[in-house]
């Protein structure tokens, strides 16, 4: 071991393990790559000032748990601690808004940070694919988003999760329920920095998780009973659409996530394996995020879905995914000239689209067959000086032992053959 380990909260993604993550990201985008989402790219850090205003400053995200420095230059960055306000900020500065026509649909995968208490499924560094759908105030395209997600979910095997749905409502009706809400909170017992909170921003309150302030919460007003008609005709329709899929969906009225951002359809998927941390992945509308960090009038909405929990719910439900081996070929050579002659047809192999490895460090036969062994081929192929002077190498089967001689010039497509 080194002098040095990985951060706290933080852990590596080392082979076999991380190829599961791979499939995970890939299972997640495909769906996204179906429904013209184009992949956006942007830095791991940004302007702190973006997430302030763009993801709340009474947000736990922003007061506490965002790494944040201050460059040579004098500059003040934070490393991101979600993706959206990035995505958006990125999509205003290219004017993707003017470029065509809207909505823009974007999909991106990466790693966030969050100065968080790590637990399981809770780590300071994570990876997440989102997906945002910029410009369009449609129930069609949050239904769309919900419906995605939850495929991805699915086409990797995953059963028990549950999409929670709310409407956080507007800029109409909002205000109405968070001044009746507030006169509700205010009654109660809560300590100063609730009491502080309820003053910023109430709707957080009801996400509060300890006993005490919850088992004050009971009968709390609720958004659903305050909603404008147009919020209400919105939401119906979200229900309707998603409904229409086959997808399952529970309302809870006391969804409101933590980011200011979201107005109208809310949603979460959580998984009931995972204990306290169990949201596998959340998102919602913002029709106010563009405005708020100096754009246009943009209404948007979108979701990230959380890698590392992701895995831990195929874990926790016993899903082995269904992963190819690394390669399918290995070459072992038996004395030096074999070396070359195996080296140069590994090259072919690989340009033939055959996955293929090499038995590198001058090994025996024993140990190049255990190396074969472990790295999973179904085919090794084997040459030593006496093959070569007939032109063939040995072409055995790892999981029956058979072994024939192949011509040299006909092995990339003998195992071309065989694979497919
Ligand atoms: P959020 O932006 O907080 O709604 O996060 C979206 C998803 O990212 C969550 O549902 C989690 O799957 C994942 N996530 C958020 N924070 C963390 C964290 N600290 N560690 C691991 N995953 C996280």
């Amino acid at each position: 071991m080194s002098t040095f380990k990985a951060p706290r909260g933080t852990y590596d993604l080392i082979p076999p393990a991380s190829a599961t993550y791979l499939a995970v990201r890939e299972a997640i985008a495909a769906p996204l790559k179906r429904s013209g989402y184009g992949y956006i790219e942007t830095p791991g850090f940004e302007n702190v000032e973006l997430f302030a205003r763009g993801v709340g400053e009474s947000t736990d995200i922003v007061t506490k748990e965002m790494y944040t420095l201050t460059t040579k230059g004098g500059d003040e960055l934070a490393l991101r601690p979600e993706g959206t306000a990035s995505v958006l900020r990125a999509a205003l500065e290219a004017n993707l808004h003017k470029a065509g026509s809207l909505p823009v649909k974007l999909w991106y995968s990466g790693s966030y940070y969050r100065y968080e208490r790590p637990q399981k499924g809770r780590y300071r560094h994570f990876s997440q694919v989102g997906a945002e759908a910029i410009g369009a105030e449609d129930p069609a395209l949050d239904a769309e988003l919900i419906v995605l997600a939850h495929d991805a979910y699915r086409s990797l095997g995953l059963r028990n999760f549950r999409i929670l749905l709310n409407s956080l409502g507007d800029a109409t009706c909002r205000p109405v329920y968070r001044a009746a809400l507030q006169e509700f909170l205010r009654a109660l017992d809560l300590d100063e920095d609730t009491r502080r909170r309820v003053e910023i921003n109430p709707l957080r309150v009801l996400d509060d998780k300890r006993e005490a302030v919850r088992a004050q919460l009971a009968d709390a007003p609720l958004l659903r009973d305050y909603l404008c008609e147009e919020c209400k005709a919105y939401h119906a329709e979200v229900r309707e659409l998603i409904t229409a899929r086959g997808v399952d969906f529970e309302d809870d009225a006391r969804l409101v996530r933590g980011l200011d951002y979201y107005t109208r359809t809310t949603f979460e998927f959580v998984h009931d394996g995972l204990g306290s941390q169990s949201a596998v992945g959340g998102g919602g509308r913002y029709d106010g995020l563009s405005e708020m960090i100096g754009g246009p009038a943009l209404p948007s909405v979108g979701w990230a879905l959380g890698v590392d929990r992701t895995v831990l719910a195929l874990e926790a439900e016993g899903v082995e995914l269904n992963l190819p081996a690394a390669v399918s070929v290995f070459a072992v050579p038996l004395g030096e000239e074999a070396r070359k002659v195996l080296f140069g047809l590994v090259g072919e192999l690989r340009t033939a689209g055959v996955a293929t490895d090499f038995a590198y460090g001058g090994k025996g036969l024993k140990a190049a067959m255990k190396a074969a062994n472990r790295s999973g081929a179904r085919y090794a192929i084997v040459a030593g000086e006496r093959d070569l002077a007939e032109d063939v190498v040995q072409l055995k089967d790892m999981d029956s032992g058979e072994q024939s001689p192949v011509p040299l010039t006909e092995v990339v497509e003998a195992v071309r053959a065989r694979l497919a």
